[in-house]
C-alpha cells in the first residue's frame, strides 16, 4: 500500500491537490479543491502523467473561489462526484450556482468517506466560510493531514490531526510582513483574525503539537505571495522538524510540488 500527494497549485491564485492511495493493482485518487481552470488543471495533471479521468472524486473544503472556483466545471466535464459540506453547498447556491445536475455528496465533520483504497475524514476548522472542512486521508496504514485555510489552531484541529504521518500545512503569512504590507487595514485584520489564515509562527506551533517520531513528511502550502517567502517559512518550520532548509518542500502557486510519499 502506498499513500502519496501532489500539490498542483497553492495559494490565493488557486488550490488543487491530488491524494492517491494504491493497493495492489488498484488506485484511488481524490482532488482536494479545484481553484484552477479545468484546462490548466489538465495541463498540470499531464505533467505528472495523469488525466482528468484519473480522478475519482473532488472534495471542496469551502466556498472561497481559490478552492471552489472551477469544481463544478470539472465535475460536469468528467462526471465525478463532488463532496463538500452542506454549508459550502448552500453558500455557492446563494451565490447563484446550480448543483441539481451534479452527483453532490454531503461531507460531515467526523464522518468517514470511503473512496476505494482511500478513506477521507473531514473535520471542522475555524475559517471565515459557511461550513469549512479540512481533511485527514488514509490508505488504512498511513495518515495524511491536509490543512490549508485555518484562522487559528483549535483543539478540534489538533485532535483530528493527532498521529498523522504526513501533513500539508498552511503557512500563510509572516506576521511582521503582513503588518508592514500595503494591504488595507480591513484585509490585514481579516487575514490575521481567528477566522483568517495561519501565520508562520502559528503553523510552527501546530506542528510542534503534532510532532511524533512517525511524522515523516511536511509540505508547506498556501503561502501569501506578498506577505511570505519560502525562506521565512523554512526559518519558522525547519527548527521544529529538525531538518535543513532544503529538506522542507514548499508548494508553489504555479507549479505546486513534486509527489510526496507519506
Ligand atoms: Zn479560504
Ligand atoms: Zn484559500
Amino acid at each position: 500500500m502506498t499513500l502519496r500527494i501532489k500539490n498542483l497549485g497553492s495559494g490565493s491564485s488557486g488550490n488543487a491537490t491530488v491524494v492517491e492511495a494504491q493497493s495492489g493493482h488498484t488506485r484511488s485518487r481524490v482532488l482536494i479543491d479545484c481553484g484552477l481552470r479545468v484546462s490548466e488543471l489538465k495541463k498540470r495533471l499531464q505533467s505528472c502523467d495523469l488525466n482528468l479521468v484519473d480522478l475519482n472524486a473532488v472534495f471542496v473544503t469551502h466556498e472561497h473561489s481559490d478552492h471552489w472556483g472551477h469544481a463544478l466545471a470539472l465535475c460536469r466535464q468528467v462526471g465525478i462526484p463532488l463532496w463538500s459540506s452542506a454549508g459550502t453547498r448552500h453558500a455557492v447556491e446563494l451565490a447563484g450556482a446550480e448543483l441539481a445536475d451534479l452527483d453532490w455528496c454531503q461531507a460531515r465533520d467526523g464522518v468517514a468517506i470511503d473512496l476505494g483504497d482511500l478513506q477521507l475524514m473531514p473535520f471542522t476548522v475555524p475559517h471565515d466560510a459557511r461550513e469549512p472542512l479540512q481533511l485527514c486521508c488514509t490508505d488504512g496504514d498511513r495518515r495524511l493531514g491536509v490543512v490549508t485555510d485555518l484562522g487559528h489552531v483549535s483543539a478540534h484541529v489538533v485532535r483530528a490531526l493527532q498521529g498523522v504521518h504526513g501533513l500539508v500545512l498552511e503557512t500563510n503569512h509572516d506576521l511582521e510582513r503582513l503588518r508592514l504590507s500595503a494591504y488595507p487595514p480591513f484585509l490585514k485584520k481579516r487575514i490575521s483574525s481567528d477566522l483568517g489564515h495561519l501565520s508562520n509562527s502559528q503553523s510552527a506551533d501546530l506542528l510542534t503539537r503534532l510532532m511524533h517520531p512517525g511524522l515523516s513528511m511536511v509540505l508547506a502550502a498556501h503561502l501569501s505571495e506578498r506577505n511570505n517567502t519560502p525562506e521565512l517559512v523554512r526559518a519558522a518550520i525547519c527548527p521544529v522538524l529538525g531538518c535543513a532548509p532544503a529538506d522542507l518542500p514548499v508548494a508553489d502557486p504555479a507549479h505546486g510540488s513534486a509527489w510526496c510519499g507519506v
